[in-house]
């Protein structure tokens, strides 16, 4: 970059208020099998100290390489949405949601754990032939910016004292940080936590507290399809005495069509017992929340249920 844009970019800086996110150039530094389904992707960045995470489930979107080829380069002051926009379909790069695993400003450092799902769609075919040194962007929450920008869902009510976590490897990095985060709780609640994976070789050793159960789920040993795990783990859970205590009776749920509209259902109570955070494969979701609450009866101001990804389709 030349001095006079370096200059003009750095008073665009100083100029312009904190934003909730920010654009940031990140840098491929190292690639960590974690098992056979899930690579840990750590991206080196100058700006590490400027970005922030405000809860274990923080989303962050990743730029990729466009259908031509060529490395994300927006706008990282202004409005890069619109940038964004503006470009050809064939220069746009592709944008998906990915859970900030780590932040360490202190080595300049942020881990991304990515599903290796094949090549079906750019994100997973740029983590099959990624190379170090490759450089991707992201919009990750401002550290100068000193209000909530929100961009997570784990907001656990007062009065907890019985946690649920299902998700499948999607939601792997973002359970796998609430435990951590759980393990260190004053006033540690029962954790039941259900994860569904491809294989065993994909359990992870995760850190979590006494008071956590971990269930994994691998497809492959339980002869299983994508999302029957979760499935089948939320309706053998309703036999489960902190769950089964919650329960009322049947109560009337719309449908959601999954063709036109996001599954993105967020828990409201403040003070709550009961606190459940399900996250995976939109239909697979679909069918807990039905369970839970049309043929359950559960109240939904304790259950936070997020469609991560939908198969044959691709979200942003
Ligand atoms: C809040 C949030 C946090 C997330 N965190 C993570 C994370 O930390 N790690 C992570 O790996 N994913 C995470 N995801 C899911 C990720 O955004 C999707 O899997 C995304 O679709 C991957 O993009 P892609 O370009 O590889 O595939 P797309 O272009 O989106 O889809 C192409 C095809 O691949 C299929 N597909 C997409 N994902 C999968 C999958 N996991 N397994 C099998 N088929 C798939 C789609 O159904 C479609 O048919 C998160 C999603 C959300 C909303």
């Amino acid at each position: 970059m030349s001095a006079a844009a370096t200059l003009v970019q750095n008073l665009r800086k100083r100029l312009s208020k904190p934003t909730g996110y920010q654009l940031f150039d990140i840098e491929l530094k190292q690639r960590i099998a974690l098992s056979p389904s899930l690579m840990r992707f750590v991206f080196s960045a100058r700006d590490v100290a400027l970005m922030r995470t405000l809860a274990p489930d923080q989303r962050v979107k990743l730029f990729f390489p466009s259908a031509k080829g060529a490395a994300p380069n927006l706008p990282k002051y202004g409005d890069w949405q619109a940038a964004r926009r503006n470009l050809a379909p064939e220069h746009r790069p592709p944008m998906r949601t990915y859970t900030l695993r780590n932040l360490r400003p202190e080595t300049g450092e942020l881990d991304i754990d990515f599903v290796l799902h094949g090549e079906t769609g750019p994100a997973s075919r740029w983590a099959v032939h990624a190379n170090i040194g490759d450089p991707l962007q992201i919009v990750a929450p401002n550290a100068a910016y000193h209000a909530d920008p929100g961009g997570y869902e784990w907001r656990p009510p007062q009065g907890l004292r019985n946690v649920l976590l299902i998700g499948d490897e999607t939601a792997l990095p973002a359970i796998a940080r609430i435990l951590e985060q759980l393990a260190n709780h004053p006033d540690t609640p029962q954790v039941q936590a259900f994860i569904e994976v491809p294989d065993e070789s994909d359990c992870l050793a995760l850190v979590c507290g006494l008071h956590a159960k971990v269930h994994w789920l691998p497809r492959a040993t339980l002869h299983k399809q994508h999302g029957e795990g979760m499935i089948l783990a939320a309706r053998e859970l309703a036999s489960l005495p902190p769950v089964r205590t919650h329960l009322r009776s049947t109560t009337a749920l719309e449908e959601l069509d999954l063709d036109s509209q996001r599954l993105w259902e967020l828990a409201s109570a403040k003070q709550c017992e009961f606190y459940a955070w399900v996250a995976g494969e939109s239909a697979a979701v679909m069918d807990i929340r039905r369970f839970f609450i049309h043929e359950c009866g559960m109240d939904r101001k304790g259950l936070t249920l997020m469609g991560y990804w939908q198969w044959g389709r691709s979200l942003e």
